[in-house]
């Protein structure tokens, strides 16, 4: 019994720390947010066949005062927590925006298509959501189909609010993706009651294409699905040329990944010669 109550002593000082950890991490976003500690990095989406960058999709960035960079993997669930989110993913909406108005004006039809956002459940579920997307593009002057907001599946399952928020974009023509698909609660009947219009195939799933028969099996039949619906899609976490050829071969048209580029500050919109992807 001793030794048990030890166990959970221990146990429970590791939860409060982690808890005062997170707090003083949540405290710091609060100051960063106000300091601009915060920056927009971003990714190119590539078309398979040609390699023409098709669109960038907006990454969040932390600067942290005494720290220097925090991986958006540790501190976004803290701002989701903590609801900071909805304050630093408006800020990152409006930032991309503007910078895609920048591009289309100073690159003409060298621009890309589109700007990727992420979205989180959190800011889905916030009344009035979708009209703080429509008065940024407004205000910025993008255009509703030039925006993706890229949601997850596990946003989607925390109730009707976030679906509907996903409904009154996209009627506003905004696109929506499917972010990380595969991972959350999948489900493919999903597909068929919320409007998507891209499916981003989790890097899961591509990490393993041309090593192991499981996954590709997977990857396999999400084109088929993708392409049956009508969808576009996106295959996330391409870090090899071999990997890049294999889903090019199975027909899907969208790639992003380190082997195309990784997340930058200042892309360059040259057109993608990498022989390996080009048809
Ligand atoms: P995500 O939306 O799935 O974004 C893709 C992540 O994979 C990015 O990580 C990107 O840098 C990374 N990545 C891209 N290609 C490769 C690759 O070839 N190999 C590997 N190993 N990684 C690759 P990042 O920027 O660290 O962001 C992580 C996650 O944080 C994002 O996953 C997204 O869920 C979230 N996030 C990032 N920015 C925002 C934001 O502004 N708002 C919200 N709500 N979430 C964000
Ligand atoms: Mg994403
Ligand atoms: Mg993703
Ligand atoms: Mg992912």
């Amino acid at each position: 019994a001793k030794a048990t109550g030890g166990q959970l002593v221990a146990y429970g000082c590791e939860l409060d720390e982690r808890a005062e950890a997170a707090e003083r991490l949540g405290a710091d976003l609060r100051h960063s947010l106000d300091d601009g500690d915060f920056r927009v990095f971003y990714q190119p989406i590539v078309e398979l066949r040609g390699g023409r960058i098709a669109a960038v999709e907006a990454l969040v960035r932390w600067d942290h005062p005494v720290r220097g960079p925090v991986s958006p993997a540790a501190f976004i669930p803290v701002a989701e927590d903590n609801g900071l989110i909805v304050e630093l993913g408006e800020w990152v909406m409006r930032t991309a925006c503007r910078q895609f108005a920048t591009w289309c004006h100073e690159l003409g039809d060298r621009a890309p298509e589109y700007v990727s956002v992420n979205v989180s459940a959190r800011q889905l579920n916030e009344p009035g959501f979708p009209d703080v997307v429509i008065g940024i593009l407004a205000e910025t002057g993008v255009a509703p189909n030039a925006l993706l907001v890229e949601v997850t599946e596990t946003a989607l399952f925390a109730g009707q609010t976030a679906i509907e928020a996903v409904e009154t974009l996209h009627r506003s023509g905004i696109g929506i993706a499917l972010d990380d698909f595969g991972t959350g609660h999948s489900s493919l009947g999903l597909l068929r009651t919320v409007p998507v219009d891209v499916l981003k195939v989790d890097k899961s799933f591509v990490d393993e294409i041309t090593t192991a028969g499981r996954r590709a099996v997977i990857v396999d039949a999400l084109i088929h699905v993708s392409n049956g619906l009508g969808l576009r899609a996106v295959a996330e976490g391409v870090e090899t040329a071999e990997q890049a050829a294999y889903l090019r071969d199975l027909g899907y048209p969208y790639a992003q990944g380190y082997h195309f580029g990784r997340p930058v500050p200042e892309p360059s919109f040259e057109p993608y010669v990498e022989p390996a992807v080009r048809l």
